[in-house]
């Protein structure tokens, strides 16, 4: 390395790194006012139980339409938003679209539950609590409608105060999990502190279980042990990414007790999963 290569490729990482951070900005910038403008839209997913299909609860994820750039992911612009307070804002948002959500649902007859995902930003918003048990209050919505899902990895950074914000949770009558597990890394002295009701198990798991994978029976071990884990601390599972026939037939025989997936049921709007929510449970095609 000369030392003007050396100078030249700083310049070229500067310039990458300057245009990463200027597309985030405009990126931030657009969701914030796609969220004052309302342009956040939920999409939900059926939870089943794994043997009978009956739909447990219903999770909601976030979509939004920016017409310059189409559908954006959340894993795209739930990063940007956790770099800055806008989560607070957006969390706030998702919560009043699915206590509206569920407000008319109830009014239809249709008694199901909404799981949120928040982030770990917001369980270190000490409004977070008032603004659940505010919403919660403005549509007439019980904890008992309403579910929270929370990371690992974000359960287990700075345990003290999730513990303390997940029994604030739970004394709203709100149902917890945790969602990508085995992902993270779990101190099993914490977890068995943590007032949760479910673990989701990582669709890297799952994926992991179809016959083609070599490491398939390592992976069919390690969902055996998450599931005795889970069940040692009094815990229900959910199989997550379920998109196969094979994946769900080794998640049930190894005890797993509910599952979600494009094997169920795509993430959908909530008027073209209204019928089924009405059913009551998802019927899929064996292949
Ligand atoms: P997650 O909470 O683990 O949600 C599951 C993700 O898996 C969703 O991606 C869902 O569409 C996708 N999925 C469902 N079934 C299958 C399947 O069979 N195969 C595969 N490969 N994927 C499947 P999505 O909707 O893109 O969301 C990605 C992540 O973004 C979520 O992961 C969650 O962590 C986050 N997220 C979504 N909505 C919100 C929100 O309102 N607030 C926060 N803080 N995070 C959110
Ligand atoms: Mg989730
Ligand atoms: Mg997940
Ligand atoms: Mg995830």
């Amino acid at each position: 390395y000369s030392a003007k290569k050396e100078r030249n490729q700083y310049q070229l990482y500067e310039l990458r790194h300057s245009e990463r951070e200027n597309r985030r900005r405009s990126v931030e910038k657009k969701l914030k006012t796609a969220i004052a403008n309302d342009h956040l839209r939920l999409y939900y997913q059926p939870r089943v139980d794994i043997k009978s299909g009956a739909i447990k609860s219903v999770e909601a994820l976030c979509r939004w339409y920016d017409p310059d750039h189409g559908d954006i992911s959340p894993s795209v612009f739930i990063p940007i938003a956790e770099e800055s307070t806008l989560v607070h804002e957006l969390s706030q948002q998702v919560t009043d679209l699915a206590c509206k959500q569920l407000v008319s649902w109830r009014n239809m007859g249709i008694d199901t539950t909404v799981a949120l995902n928040l982030s770990i930003k917001d369980l270190r918003n000490f409004n977070l609590l008032n603004q659940f048990a505010d919403t919660m209050r403005t549509y007439d919505i019980p904890g008992s409608a309403l579910e929270v899902e929370i990371t690992e990895s974000a359960a287990m950074t700075d345990v003290v105060n999730t513990v303390k914000v997940l029994n604030q949770f739970k004394d709203l009558g709100i149902k917890l999990s945790i969602d990508d597990f085995g992902k993270g890394y779990s101190s099993l002295a914490y977890l068995s502190q943590l007032p949760v009701d479910n673990l989701k198990i990582d669709m890297y798991f799952v994926s992991q279980l179809s016959s083609q994978k070599q490491d398939r029976m390592i992976n069919v071990n390690i969902i055996r042990s998450i599931i005795s884990l889970a069940q040692s601390l009094d815990l229900h599972t959910v199989g997550e990414g379920v998109e196969t026939i094979q994946q769900m037939s080794i998640l049930q025989s190894l005890g797993c007790d509910m599952g979600q997936g494009m094997l169920f049921c795509r993430p959908m709007s909530a008027t073209a999963i209204t019928d089924l929510l009405r059913e009551g449970k998802v019927t899929f095609a064996r292949r």
